[in-house]
């Protein structure tokens, strides 16, 4: 594939643009390849700055669930930014979203939007803190919940594949509140409280953790989080920026019947627009200024455009058969990349919840970060380029998630594994 665009391009941004993107992996940098500037994308196809073509398995990263540029949702958006795009006041679009949202998700009784994941984490833990009273943050090594001080400690994703888990800038002081423990372990969790007894706010938690690979909760672990915090009295966020209206339309706690305090939403509630959301609990939420005295605003929040393409994607989740469709396309492109890694002899480790999926360079069983840490980066940047140059477009990086969308048909399925096949055997 020629591209000299996107080269052309990456030169330019920079010169502007620190690294020359505007969210680090996207520079393509753990995988020794150039970022592609994209054009534009339709359903699952995504086009370059050169006219090549890829069917995507990133999704912006998660939102497109439905593909990019469904016509319901687009058409819906063009009809809300004329009546204009942002009031910094009240609307009824803000009512109906939250309504969806409440109904949908079972730990929500209140919810308020803002515009990131980042903002909805951030903001959950400070509502935590003001509502136990406690400073201390429990989260899991290897997840990732944004970019606020409190939470970029052993994280995953971006950070995790730049092997700086603590970034400079965050505050010892701040970074000290925040405990880290190991995903599927919950005799870390308990040894942690223990040591800090009465000190713990909230318990974080990706309930699938998406930002190590996909690594989801082995049996039991939710519900210990849940009687911990029962016994502790503290609260118990479930971080469902990734897998909220992904696994489930309920999200993980509908999957797998534990329902949190508190959730934190993002990605596809705003059908593809900047949306975060955070809810739960109405005598937790009522806390929030201005009902309560913990601060949280927002200039863009519940903006009018993301929250119609939100509710128009949410409507179309609602189809019959959504989930029981995403699900059969993404076992079987799941199952032929396993064949296709096992007749090549090539040794893998793949996970999957749902549209949710991992082919990890280990033969090792992964379950936590420790783990997940065991895989051959420098394979799988290898297998990621040659992939690239087959016109299949997946996560920059072995410890992303990669997302199956319902725009994804039979053929380019079938593309995929056949691409998988020959890239294992030339490995
Ligand atoms: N939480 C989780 C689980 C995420 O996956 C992400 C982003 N990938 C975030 C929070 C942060 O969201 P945003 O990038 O919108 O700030």
């Amino acid at each position: 594939m020629l591209t000299a665009r996107s080269k052309d391009l990456f030169t330019q941004a920079q010169e502007f643009i620190p690294g020359g993107v505007n969210s680090p992996v996207r520079a393509f940098k753990s995988v020794g390849a150039d970022p592609l500037f994209i054009k534009k994308a339709i359903g699952c196809t995504i086009t370059d700055a050169d006219n090549n073509d890829y069917i995507d398995y990133v999704g912006s990263w998660g939102p497109m669930i439905l593909g990019h540029c469904h016509p319901q949702v687009v058409e819906a958006v063009k009809r809300a930014v004329e009546s204009g795009s942002s009031f910094g006041a009240p609307t009824e679009l803000e009512i109906t979203l939250a309504r969806m949202v409440i109904d949908a998700v079972p730990s929500i009784e209140m919810v308020r939007m803002v515009s990131s994941g980042t903002e909805a984490t951030m903001s959950a833990i400070r509502l935590a803190r003001g509502y136990t009273g406690r400073d201390k943050i429990i989260k899991f090594s290897g997840c990732y919940h944004g970019h606020a001080d409190a939470l970029l400690v052993k994280a995953g994703s971006g950070a995790a594949t730049f092997g700086v888990p603590d970034s400079p800038g965050v505050p010892v002081d701040v970074a000290k509140n925040t405990l880290t423990a190991q995903f599927n372990d919950l005799g870390s969790v308990s040894k942690l409280i223990d040591e800090n007894k009465n000190e713990v706010a909230c318990i974080i938690v990706e309930p699938i953790a998406g930002n190590m690979g996909t690594v989801p909760p082995g049996e039991g672990f939710l519900e210990g989080l849940r009687s911990i915090c029962d016994s502790e009295g503290i609260v118990l966020i479930f971080d469902e920026v990734m897998t909220g209206f992904r696994v489930a339309y309920g999200g993980a706690q509908e999957l797998y019947g534990v329902t949190p305090d508190m959730t934190t939403l993002g990605k596809i509630i705003g059908g593809g627009l900047p949306v975060g959301a955070f809810g739960g609990k109405k005598d937790i939420m009522k806390l929030l200024s201005p009902s309560g005295g913990v601060y949280q605003a927002g200039t863009l929040s519940g903006n009018p455009l993301a929250m119609t393409a939100g509710i128009e994607t949410l409507k179309l989740l609602q189809a019959d058969g959504f989930y029981e469709r995403l699900e059969q396309t993404s076992r079987r492109l799941a199952d032929g990349i396993t064949k296709a890694a096992k007749s090549a002899g090539y040794p893998i480790y793949q996970t999957r919840v749902g549209s949710m999926f991992c082919t990890f360079f280990t033969s090792n069983e992964v379950r936590d970060w420790p783990t997940a840490a065991t895989c051959d980066t420098k394979a799988f940047a290898a297998f990621f380029r040659m992939m690239l140059e087959k016109g299949i477009y997946l996560a920059p990086s072995q410890f992303e998630t990669a997302f199956v969308s319902i725009a994804h048909t039979e053929a380019e399925i079938e593309k995929t594994i056949a691409a998988a096949r020959s890239c294992f055997a030339a490995l």
